[in-house]
């Protein structure tokens, strides 16, 4: 959990090598959708580029069905988004009996996060994300992986929007983090978002570890 920008996605990426997990963006997920020029995608397409939340009944129904297409052990990123949608998700998971372990929580300053969403970048064919000053590829404007892929920057990284899904994330998803601080069972890994992204990993991956060693 954190603000656009805190580096849940890199941070994600990392984790599900290091534990043998299958990452789960919703963004990334969505973004999907909206490319293959669906009714649907065309629906998500009108939230996400105001930088406004999805509806939540379109986002559960999503990620339900693409959790249960899915067997072992899960990272989720940028779901859930609001008290509700955690609520559908308690209910999904205590149902398949499949229990959260733990939720990393990430910040970031307001100053640094629209620097590092100003820089990045992606690659369409692998989805690795770039920073053209944090974390530049090899070959400027090119994926490190995917022979001569271009890197692309998304629709709903420019100023405007960042600040509105800010906003969002304020409004709407800070409260989760609430919600599952009350819940006894879960592990909640706090991490600075500001530090470098290596500082980062080192620190999660420590913690989780830690966590698994108790289990
Ligand atoms: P970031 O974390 O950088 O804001 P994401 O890729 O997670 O970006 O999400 C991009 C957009 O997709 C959000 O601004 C929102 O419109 C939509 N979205 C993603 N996940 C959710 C969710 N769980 N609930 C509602 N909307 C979502
Ligand atoms: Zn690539």
């Amino acid at each position: 959990m954190g603000p656009p920008g805190a580096g849940k996605g890199t941070q994600a990426e990392r984790l599900v090598k290091k534990f043998g997990l299958k990452h789960l963006s919703s963004g990334d997920i969505f973004r999907a959708e909206k490319a293959s020029d669906s009714e649907l995608g065309a629906a998500l397409a009108r939230y996400m580029d105001a930088g406004e939340l999805v509806p939540d009944d379109v986002v559960v129904e999503m990620m339900a069905k693409a959790i249960t297409e899915v067997d072992g052990g899960l990272m989720l990123d940028g779901f859930p988004r609001t008290v509700a949608q955690a609520e559908a998700l308690d209910k999904q998971l205590v149902e398949a009996d499949r229990p959260l372990d733990a939720v990393v929580v990430m910040t970031a300053d307001d100053d640094i996060i629209v620097k590092r969403i100003a820089g990045r970048r992606a690659c369409p064919i692998c989805g690795r994300g770039y920073h053209v000053t944090f974390m530049p590829p090899k070959r400027e404007g090119y994926c490190d992986d995917c022979d001569g892929a271009e890197l692309t920057q998304r629709s709903d990284d420019c100023e405007a929007t960042v600040r509105q899904r800010l906003e969002a994330y304020r409004a709407q998803t800070e409260a989760v983090i609430g919600y599952y601080r009350s819940c006894d069972s879960l592990s909640i890994v706090d991490v600075d978002g500001n530090l470098d992204a290596e500082v980062v990993s080192v620190e999660v991956i420590e913690a989780l570890a830690s966590f698994e060693a108790q289990a």
